[in-house]
């Protein structure tokens, strides 16, 4: 998909990658996804851009929202908040709820 966006507009502009999630990407010691999420960011040549709505709760653990979103950020990644998540869904026609 990124040499077909390439060819198509140019090697000038520059590819999103624009990850909606209903959790954000998580802290758990067994999964990291954030962190994973932030090394992505860092090496890639696209920007990345991170929605979420909730954090990740249990009984036995729970996400930590203010490292995740740390972790992403230090790394590039841009994350929109909730807030911000519903007001362009509903730009762009979507039924938002929150
Ligand atoms: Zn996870």
């Amino acid at each position: 998909m990124s040499n077909e966006f390439f060819s198509e507009f140019g090697c000038n502009e520059r590819a999103y990658l624009m990850m909606f999630s209903h959790y954000v990407p998580c802290t758990l010691a067994s999964h990291q996804c954030a962190s994973l999420i932030g090394q992505y960011a860092a090496q890639s040549e696209h920007r990345v851009v991170v929605g979420y709505k909730d954090i990740f709760e249990d009984d036995k653990e729970a996400s930590n929202e203010k490292k995740a979103k740390k972790v992403m950020i230090k790394h590039g990644a841009l994350v929109i908040f909730p807030g911000s998540l519903a007001t362009i869904a509903r730009k762009l026609g979507f039924e938002f709820n929150n």
